[in-house]
Order: C-alpha cells, then sequence, then structure tokens
C-alpha cells in the first residue's frame, strides 16, 4: 500500500506530515544547495545553530513559552528524562539547602564555611527533608517513580497518589486532589499529563499544585511526551516539562525539555559532585546535565540536527496553519477526540471506553470490543477489518491488551471521521 491508502493510530513513533518527508528527503540529500545533506552537516556549524535556534524561537511561539524559559533539546527519550529529572532537581534542591544552611552559619561565601559542618547540615537536611513527590495515573508515571527510587533509594520517593488504589487495582482514573499526600516542600512533585498506554489525560492542570499570588509554589515537573502540541497549558507553572518528539513533534531521536531559567546557572548552579559525594546523592551523567546543555545551547556533544530539523518543519507548518496557533489544533484535537468517542458511546453493547469518563485522553482513546460475550475474538476481527480499510496501529499496548487509537496531530480530521465511521459500521454489523 502506499501511505495516502493508510490512516496509522499507532501510539508513537506517529505519522509525520508527508509534505514535511518529501521536504526533508530533499534535505537529507542536499541541505540548502551545499552538496551535502542535513545528517552529514557538522553539529557545529552555522546550520546546527540555525534550525536549532529557529525551532526553538517556534516552539516559544506556538506554545507561549516565556522568555524565563529556556528549551533544551536532548537525548535519551523520555526514559533519560525520567532519570534527568531527578538528578537536576535534586542538585537544584541541594543547592538551595546549601544557601540556607550558610546563612544560618552566618558566611555569605561557601569557601568561609566550615566544611565539616556544612557536609554534616547538609546531610542531615538529605536525610531528613528531601522528598520527591510522584503522581502514579499510568504506566509512565509509575515507570519515573520506580527510576527515581532506584537513582535515590525509595526512602526519599513519595507515592503522593495512586490511581490503582480507587480502581480495583488498575489505572483509569485520578483520584481526588483533596486525596493526594504531597510532601510539605518536596525537591518536586511529578506527573504524566497524558498516560498513553492507558489513555488517561487530566483535564486540566491540578489547581492544589499552582503557585500562589506571590509566585511561591511546589516545583512542578511533567511528562508531556504524548499530548505536547495539541492543547495550551500554563508555561508558568510549571519548572520543568519534557516530552519526546515522537509523537506530535517530530522523528524518534531527539527528547525537548522547557526549563525554568530560575533552576539553571547562574542563578541555580548544580552542586560539585564532590559535594554530592560527600553527601551520598548520586552524581549526574553529564550529558543529563541541564545546567550543561543549556550553557552549550543544546550542542554540548553531537546531536541530531536532522531530527531538530524535522521538528522544526513540522512546528512551522503548525504555525502556517493555525493562526491562533496551539488554540487552533487544540480545537481540532477536541473535534476529533469527541467524534471517536460519540462513535463509541453509540454502541455501548459492543464498545467499552476503558478510562472513566472524567479523564478520558484526547490523543490515546482507549476500549475494548465484545461481541456475543466474546473480547479476544471480537478484537481480533476489528484489527483485521480496520486494517482490510487502512485502519492500522489499532492494537492496544502489550501491558494492557485492547484496541487503542491514537489519536495525534497528524491524524486528520478526515481521518478521525474513518474511523468513526468504521466504528459505527463495526457494531451495527455485530
Ligand atoms: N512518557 C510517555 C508519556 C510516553 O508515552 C513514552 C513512550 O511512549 C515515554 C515517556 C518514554 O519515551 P521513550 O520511549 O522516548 O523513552
Amino acid at each position: 500500500p502506499d501511505r495516502t491508502d493508510i490512516t496509522y493510530f499507532g501510539a508513537g513513533p506517529a505519522l509525520l506530515p508527508t509534505d514535511v518527508l518529501e521536504k526533508a528527503a530533499q534535505a537529507l540529500l542536499n541541505f540548502n544547495n551545499t552538496g551535502l545533506g542535513i545528517a552529514e552537516h557538522s553539529h557545529r556549524s552555522q546550520h546546527a545553530t540555525d534550525i536549532i535556534n529557529q525551532a526553538k524561537a517556534d516552539l516559544a511561539s506556538y506554545l507561549d513559552i516565556p522568555d524565563d524559559y529556556d528549551v533544551l533539546f536532548m537525548s535519551g527519550g523520555g526514559t533519560g528524562e525520567f532519570s534527568a529529572t531527578v538528578y537536576n532537581l535534586v542538585g537544584a534542591w541541594v543547592t538551595k539547602k546549601k544557601l540556607e544552611i550558610l546563612q544560618q552559619l552566618g558566611v555569605t561565601n561557601e569557601a568561609d564555611a566550615n566544611q565539616d559542618e556544612l557536609v554534616s547540615a547538609l546531610k542531615k537536611a538529605v536525610d531528613s527533608e528531601l522528598k520527591l513527590d510522584y503522581l502514579v495515573t499510568g504506566g509512565w508515571s509509575l515507570k519515573a517513580y520506580q527510576e527515581a527510587g532506584r537513582l535515590l533509594g525509595p526512602e526519599f520517593v513519595n507515592l503522593a497518589t495512586d490511581s490503582r488504589t480507587i480502581n480495583n487495582g488498575k489505572f483509569g482514573k485520578i483520584p481526588e486532589e483533596s486525596s493526594w499526600k504531597l510532601s510539605k516542600a518536596p525537591a518536586f512533585v511529578y506527573y504524566c499529563d497524558n498516560e498513553t498506554v492507558d489513555g488517561v489525560e487530566f483535564p486540566k492542570f491540578p489547581e492544589s499544585l499552582a503557585p500562589q499570588a506571590d509566585g511561591s509554589g511546589p516545583i512542578v515537573v511533567a511528562d508531556m511526551s504524548s499530548n505536547i502540541l495539541s492543547r495550551r497549558f500554563p508555561v508558568k507553572n510549571f519548572s520543568v516539562v519534557f516530552f519526546g518528539a515522537q509523537k506530535n513533534l517530530g522523528s524518534t531521536g531527539v527528547t525537548v525539555v522547557v526549563i525554568k531559567k530560575s533552576l539553571l546557572a547562574p542563578a541555580c548552579p548544580q552542586p560539585s559532585p564532590s559535594l554530592l559525594r560527600k553527601i551520598g546523592l548520586p552524581i549526574p551523567p553529564v550529558v543529563f546535565t541541564y545546567e550543561t546543555i543549556a550553557k552549550n545551547n543544546s550542542l554540548y556533544n553531537t546531536l541530531s540536527i536532522f531530527d531538530v530539523y524535522i521538528a522544526g518543519q513540522v512546528l512551522k507548518k503548525l504555525l502556517n496553519t493555525y493562526p491562533d496557533k496551539v488554540d487552533g489544533q487544540e480545537a481540532v484535537a477536541n473535534a476529533k477526540s469527541a467524534l471517536i468517542y460519540n462513535a463509541l458511546e453509540a454502541h455501548p453493547n459492543v464498545y467499552k471506553i476503558v478510562p472513566d469518563k472524567s479523564v478520558r485522553s484526547r490523543m490515546n482513546i482507549c476500549f475494548r470490543v465484545t461481541v456475543n460475550g466474546e473480547t479476544d475474538k471480537a478484537e481480533s476481527e476489528f484489527l483485521k477489518k480496520g486494517t482490510e480499510l487502512g485502519l492500522t496501529g489499532l492494537k492496544g499496548h502489550r501491558s494492557v491488551g485492547g484496541i487503542r487509537a491514537s489519536n495525534y496531530n497528524s491524524i486528520t480530521p478526515d481521518g478521525a471521521k474513518k474511523l468513526a465511521q468504521f466504528l459505527n459500521d463495526f457494531a451495527t454489523n455485530a
């Protein structure tokens, strides 16, 4: 088949716009008439810097990212960020705590402090106060929570909420905010805005994490790998937002980190490796150190400029398509997901939507198919018939089974319509 015959609902990597790929194919052979392809140019070339700067500017424009945030392109995927967020924000916590202790010791300069006294006070603070809060609402936040425990030790990681406790051991709901057990002053509160495997999306920014009128509030970290660029979010409420490119932004190979500059040097330099060693905390690998990546405009080491180029082209296309930027794409994403959910709801005898209605994802639509009391057989039949119609990638994640229609930005309204029509036809003929 040709790619025009297929509407691909896979969870990621996702479809890329054909015109972007055609342009990229040309750029791979000969970028801007330089005779060299985009993947062959040095990451130290002006071309690379220009591509990075343009992609950063376009992302900032599309999402309204304020000037006091930086955008980093990194390697290591979303999974790498499960670790990087821990290293970097624990580092920021240590730096702030160190300043507090120096103040208590009555010195302004670290070199003037009694080093044994400083280290012992800091170690005591780490042991008694350091906490990382995780909201576990699906498979990906669970992985991030487990990684934090693996790196630091479980005693430092607080499971502030776990959806499975209110849903018979399964994900699919988000517990009431009033039930969350947040720590007093955590190094951060972490959540996954859209759980790709479980089809659960936070309907909006959690009120209990919102900043106070004076701007103070918890340090919030969010994984937006699977819903970035599909809706507006209050950037100012976050300290770090990260996302892999491979769903709504571009090709697999770069991960984007949007970070508040006040968490980076010079405002908040990372503690030295020797200090971390003395207080028993892990030392971050240099490629995962935001400070180093930021200082080098994402070119500390060889970055896949091709992947940044693709992301840049997708952003240009979004900006050209939607004069009102992310709001325009959000309206389209909402309409597409409503169309699909409505088709599912119209046939409750055949389709059962997995997550609770209040937290249904607009991006990953998870459901079960049952005909004559049989689910496995009906789902095989559903997948087979869908594939015959060019509707592919609909198989659910291997850990949960069922059907998952990933409704990323590259699914056109027409593609969503085709799926809705198929849902109707399949149920009517069942
Ligand atoms: N976070 C979310 C929400 C995801 O959907 C995924 C992958 O699908 C990841 C993290 C992990 O990303 P990666 O495979 O790039 O490490």
